[in-house]
């Protein structure tokens, strides 16, 4: 038996530099939590071997692709799948990002609906399942990965039924009221898609719910609370909140590289109260709401002016799609115009990166922060929030209600990102707690994550998935 985890990116991503090809570790903690757990994942499935399916994060050029084909087998049993710059366009910033992004995150006004970006997208999902049957035997188990493969799990049961196929969505899924909005062969089609699977992952409650309500209410079937009954074929649908890996965030503070690092870093804030926030650029995020949030806070509690600095971290990512380049200029707008509103000669309220940080200079400042600000409007978990809690024991979570993660962690600060004047009393708030008393109420929060890493989130759906029995009569 094999196990083949199917994902749009690989774990690592290819970059040109000059005439040449170099690979380097993927973001994200999907990639670096999967990477991590392989060795206990083969373990409990009792797998004799392992490949990963994925995008490698660069258009290739044909005469090169045998090579990277070869290397990438080699050296991470990593099975690259090409797409042309045609296909990323409209499968991955068009069907993807363009409509599924948005309907899923409940923001249908942003969502574009154009038929030949859902032809690509069915395309590439029928190219992700060539070169899976390439490989696949009827023991072997599929592990596919989040809303870019949902068509994924019928192409492989319409040729290879025996395999066990699971499905993990890594974003939220939305409202039935929310979905309908697609139009009825793109609703009816991914749906049908991800009904294929044995068995589907949510990270919440409430998501794993939208899900069997919006089945129900399009395809009329029986089901319970967990499971749906279709022409005999049960599917499995349960919850398995994402984590991280505990202890590389917890025993950090320990590496002299970072302890140098976070010590040059309070240097440089003056000892004011560091407010941290970091995201991917993208308007689920609330960035622009927690940017309203700081002006409001600098206007309420000029107390703070001079003793306060926030660090806001974004991330570029899909450039190229409209709403992002709008929420990039926005939040530019936001952050000039607040800086220069409450600014002195020698202090300026707001710290603005735009750029990934790697391991090494984003947990100094985890570790740096007294606090750390997430605002997002809709979030299928929001790791970074674990991450600062792991990280900085002795730091204020200020934690929107909307993001998966408020699930588990519920002695955050938890904010509404709609309500401004509470965001900014809750800053008040945390900020005022002393260390001591921070750590006291974050102990559960750490006991939690601690329990329940990112080994833990692995295991437990490959478990679940290992004891199904495979659907033997797929659903077209
Ligand atoms: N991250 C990073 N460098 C940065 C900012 C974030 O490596 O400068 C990582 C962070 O450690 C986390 C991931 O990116 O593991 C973001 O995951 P999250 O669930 O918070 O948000 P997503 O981007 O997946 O929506």
């Amino acid at each position: 038996m094999k196990l083949i985890i199917a994902s749009n990116r690989l774990p690592v991503y290819a970059v040109k530099e000059g005439d040449s090809l170099i690979f380097k570790q993927s973001p994200g903690g999907l990639v670096q939590g999967l990477s991590a757990s392989i060795g206990t994942i083969l373990e409990i499935t009792e797998s004799k071997d392992y490949f990963w399916i994925g995008w490698p994060g660069e258009t290739i050029e044909e005469v090169n692709q045998e090579r990277v084909y070869e290397y990438l087998l080699k050296t991470l049993n990593a099975i690259p799948v090409f797409l042309s710059k045609e296909e990323m366009e409209k499968f991955y910033l068009g069907f993807c990002n363009s409509t599924l992004w948005p309907i899923f995150h409940s923001f249908p006004s942003f969502a574009k609906f154009k038929r030949d970006e859902f032809e690509r997208y069915i395309e590439v999902n029928k190219k992700f399942a060539e070169t899976a049957l390439k490989i696949l035997d009827d023991d072997d188990l599929l592990w596919i990965h989040d809303y870019h493969l949902m068509l994924l799990p019928s192409f492989i049961k319409k040729e290879k039924p025996n395999v066990l196929v699971g499905f993990f969505l890594h974003i939220p899924f939305p409202p039935y009221e929310i979905f309908k909005l697609m139009p009825k062969n793109m609703r009816e089609t991914i749906l049908e898609g991800v009904l294929n699977a044995d068995l589907i992952g949510f990270h919440t409650y409430q998501y794993q719910q939208n899900f069997i309500k919006t089945v129900r209410s399009i395809f009329s079937i029986e089901h319970d609370i967990k499971n749906i009954y279709i022409d005999g074929r049960r599917i499995r649908t349960d919850v398995f909140p994402i984590s991280i890996d505990f202890d590389k965030y917890n025993k950090a503070e320990e590496l002299p590289e970072i302890k140098k690092r976070v010590a040059e870093l309070k240097n440089l804030s003056h000892n004011s109260k560091v407010v941290l926030s970091i995201d991917r650029l993208d308007y689920s995020k609330g960035i622009v709401n927690r940017l309203f949030a700081v002006e409001r806070f600098l206007e309420k509690y000029p107390e703070f002016h001079k003793n306060v600095l926030f660090i806001v971290v974004v991330v570029p990512s899909r450039i190229g799609v409209e709403k992002y380049n709008e929420t990039k200029e926005y939040i530019d707008s936001l952050i000039g115009k607040i800086n220069g509103r409450f600014s002195t000669i020698d202090w300026s309220p707001i710290q603005y990166l735009f750029k990934n940080l790697p391991f090494e200079e984003l947990v100094p400042l985890y570790i740096l922060g007294d606090a750390l600000l997430v605002t997002s409007l809709a979030d299928g978990m929001n790791l970074v929030s674990k991450e600062y809690i792991a990280a900085n024991p002795k730091g204020a979570l200020i934690l929107s209600e909307l993001t998966g993660a408020a699930e588990d962690l519920r002695r955050a600060f938890i904010i509404n990102p709609n309500d401004i004047e509470g965001i900014a009393d809750t800053l008040k708030e945390a900020l005022s707690l002393s260390k001591d008393e921070l750590f006291e109420r974050n102990k559960i929060m750490v006991e939690y994550l601690k329990k329940n890493d990112i080994k833990k989130w692995t295991t437990s759906f490959l478990e679940e998935l290992s004891q199904c029995t495979p659907t033997k009569k797929p659903i077209y």
